[in-house]
């Protein structure tokens, strides 16, 4: 124990020694000084950050991230560079905390777990969603009756070393109410400025957590509070092409579920038909974890056979496929859909990557009201609301009669309806969607479409580019517009991506009509 820490361990021993067992005071106190020996104030693992070993590690247990990769690897060797430094001056300080951004099944936690070995440390994980009391971090007060430490000092006694990898995962769903701000106190302990003290209100020492390797995850970065969000590096990752998604499970997530389902010694093989067929008609997601599901069962009903004592082949094709896992989930790609009136394909960036999604605008007699469902967020209406006007002052050139809404009543719906939508960046989605339904002229269903609109009908640049065309490319969509200050993005996005997809970069909506609606 540090000094500090000592004094006050001895003075809580001697109060004890005066209390008799039975007083209540004795086990508050005895379990303290149970926290205060158990705490790993010196233990740590011994450091081994040999560059070249971790760059094979990563590599070995991770297909693709060429670029995540590299940002890993340059934050080690700083971090190791600074450790050398550190051991000639006194002063200790941590280095800026890494922080993985990115939708589920994208290998964030499979990555920390690979630094923590290329390391040769523990690694551990906590979960911060709906995280709302800033005692959950921090620990209650010894005077509360029942009173712990915090989630950050359990895990490191649990864990029993000083210098482990530490994931904190679901940062973006940190909450915050009456019982204080949790972010806060978060910020204390990742700051490498002050978290060589950390002080956890159980505690009451200072625990030193600037051995610690942090590294933050979630999903979106724009609910993580401001104040975190400086002190850390944020590092994206934007999701997998159907190709990556295919080398992933054939060099990796096969032999994985194999063996976690007791079959790691039989030879069974899955070709390659078999593998695109599951990835493109049974999952639709930009990591992996549904493929990953997938393989798992198709596992374990093989290993139920061949417990049954029956015989299996020794591959899986692709018409084996729909055996296993019963008939297809995606029956169809959107290009495969029929073009339809009053429905445009929109691209969407949210806490699952980028996805497709269809707005639909129905007419209906009525007095020139405007309805708006699927459960959108301010911002959308405005945008839906703003669309609705825009293609209202635009009757001349779309050839239509002057009052032509005043008879009607416009409803524009969202699926799917339970899932909130927010942003501005479906405007051009909406306003297309408007105008065929006005025109009565189909839009085509393969063209996806993102970007602001003005009243003006300006085309404005939008954000999460590369996973709006992951998930178009994913979609099957043939054709993809996008707002003309987006162009920088397109470097980048996967060539064999760029190689499928035709995009169109616009700045005006006038521009987006020629394109989507059909003559
Ligand atoms: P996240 O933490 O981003 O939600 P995980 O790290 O849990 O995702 O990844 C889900 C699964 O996919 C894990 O089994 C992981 O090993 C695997 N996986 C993800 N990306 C890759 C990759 N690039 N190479 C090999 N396996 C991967």
């Amino acid at each position: 124990m540090p000094g500090a820490v000592l004094t006050k361990a001895q003075k809580e021993l001697k109060r004890l020694a005066f209390l008799n067992p039975a007083h209540p005071e004795f086990g508050y106190i005895r379990t303290y000084l149970d926290w205060l020996t158990d705490m790993p104030w010196q233990t740590a693992t011994p450091n081994d950050t040999s560059i070249t070993k971790a760059a094979k590690i990563l590599d070995e247990d991770h297909y693709g991230l060429k670029k995540i990769k590299e940002r890993i690897i340059e934050y080690l060797a700083v971090m190791k560079l600074r450790e050398k430094e550190k051991k000639n001056k006194e002063e200790e300080k941590g280095t800026t905390i890494l922080c993985f951004i990115g939708p589920p099944g994208v290998g964030k936690t499979s990555i920390g777990k690979s630094i923590a070995r290329s390391l040769g440390r523990k690694f551990l994980r906590v979960s911060l969603g709906g995280v709302r009391d800033e005692a959950e971090i921090r620990g209650h007060r010894r005077t509360y009756v029942g009173a712990m430490p915090g989630r950050i000092i359990q895990s490191i006694k649990n864990i029993g070393v000083n210098n482990p990898v530490f994931m904190l995962d679901e940062i973006d769903k940190l909450g915050a109410d009456f019982r204080g701000d949790p972010s806060a106190a978060l910020l204390e302990a990742l700051d490498p400025e002050q978290n060589n003290e950390f002080s956890d209100h159980y505690l009451e020492v200072p625990f030193d957590l600037s051995k610690v390797m942090f590294i933050t995850t979630g999903n979106i970065l724009d609910t993580i509070p401001p104040a975190l969000r400086d002190r850390m590096e944020v590092i994206q990752f934007p999701g997998y092409t159907e190709d990556e998604k295919f080398h992933i499970a054939q060099q990796f997530l096969w032999k994985k579920e194999l063996t976690a389902n007791g079959l790691g010694k039989k030879p069974i093989q899955v070709t390659d038909g078999a593998l695109r067929e599951i990835i493109q008609r049974y999952t639709r997601e930009a990591g992996v974890r549904e493929l990953e599901r997938m393989l798992a069962n198709i596992c374990r009903k093989m290993a139920r056979k061949i417990a049954e004592g029956k015989k299996i082949k020794k591959e899986v094709s692709k018409e084996d496929v729909a055996k296993y896992l019963g008939p297809r989930k995606y029956s169809e790609t959107l290009a495969e859909k029929k073009d339809e009136i009053g429905i445009s394909t929109g691209l969407a960036y949210t806490q699952a990557g980028g996805d497709i999604l269809f707005i639909e605008v129905a007419l209906m007699p009525g007095k020139g009201n405007l309805l708006l469902t699927g459960k959108l967020g301010k911002v959308m209406q405005e945008s839906a609301k703003a669309a609705f006007s825009y293609v209202r002052s635009r009757w001349q050139e779309l050839k239509l009669p002057k009052d032509f809404y005043k008879d009607l009543d416009v409803h524009i719906h969202v699926p799917e309806g339970a899932i909130s939508k927010d942003g501005p960046s479906a405007g051009a989605a909406i306003s297309m969607a408007l105008i065929s339904a006005f025109t009565q002229k189909p839009t085509r269903r393969e063209v996806g479409m993102t970007g602001e609109i003005t009243l003006r009908g300006r085309i404005l640049e939008i954000g999460g580019v590369k996973e709006k065309v992951l998930a178009a490319h994913r979609a099957g969509l043939k054709t993809v517009i996008l707002p003309k200050d987006n162009k920088k993005d397109l470097e980048e996005i996967p060539q064999n991506v760029k190689r499928d997809i035709k995009f169109y970069f616009v700045s005006q909506m006038d521009e987006v009509v020629k394109v989507a609606l059909k003559k």
